[in-house]
């Protein structure tokens, strides 16, 4: 009777919402094998100046679907695809000799956040912490505290030497008074859902070395040599 139910439910919710892959549409699983190898190429260094970027996912259309599926519309388990690669190279590239490490996201605009009715990089991350608390001796948090000071142009468009422009001065640090020590302390990884010309990253860390923070990474769920949108 049991199993009856769960097939029933089953069925009634592949009505609902048709198990259809996320990267190219196909029916069958949320993501089938074609499109599930990008997601499982080995962390590489895009960048190395002044300090090491790593991405997972090389670019692809498929790619770029997953990520905005995640980042536009909520989609619960694209957001899980992008938290188990950010896990993922966490784990196997950056250092891991360290007990914390604060994992910064790159701050979303405010029209976007209004838009997408959410910072879309937090319950990522969230996952992420959860995920890398069972892969690793260090203690990973979910620190916001790069705030925009600055109202940047939509990336897209733009040149890279476009791009620094755009982003010169771009971020503040907000520490929280009671937490500065603990912040000075501890390493700092960047994080943000793709990386294009690095100078968001860049511009993030600049910020954050004003303050004296020890930056030792960034990391990216997908390297993307083309102008998608970007937040
Ligand atoms: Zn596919």
């Amino acid at each position: 009777m049991r199993q009856f139910i769960t097939d029933v439910v089953k069925g009634l919710t592949s009505l609902i919402y048709p198990t259809q892959c996320l990267g190219c549409y196909k029916g069958g699983s949320s993501l089938c094998d074609d499109c599930a190898l990008y997601w499982t190429y080995q962390p590489s260094i895009v960048q190395k100046i002044p300090f090491p970027i790593y991405a997972i996912a090389p670019y692809s259309i498929e790619v770029s679907r997953v990520v905005l599926l995640a980042k536009e519309n909520g989609n619960v388990q694209a957001q899980s695809m992008l938290a188990t690669a950010i896990a993922q190279l966490l784990a196997s590239a950056t250092p891991q000799n360290f007990k914390e490490c604060f994992l910064v996201p790159i701050p979303s605009k405010r029209s976007s956040i209004r838009r997408r009715g959410e910072k879309f990089l937090i319950p990522i991350l969230s996952e992420v912490t959860k995920i890398m608390s069972s892969k690793s001796e260090t203690h990973y948090s979910v620190a916001e505290i790069l705030e925009i000071q600055r109202s940047v142009r939509d990336q897209s468009g733009l040149t890279s030497k476009e791009r620094v422009a755009n982003m010169k001065s771009a971020y503040r640090v907000k520490l929280p008074v009671k937490s500065e020590k603990n912040f000075a302390a501890n390493p700092v990884i960047i994080v943000d859902d793709v990386i294009t010309t690095g100078s968001t990253m860049a511009s993030a860390y600049r910020a954050l070395k004003e303050r004296n923070l020890t930056v030792i990474a960034g990391a990216a769920a997908c390297a993307s040599p083309a102008r998608i949108p970007i937040r």
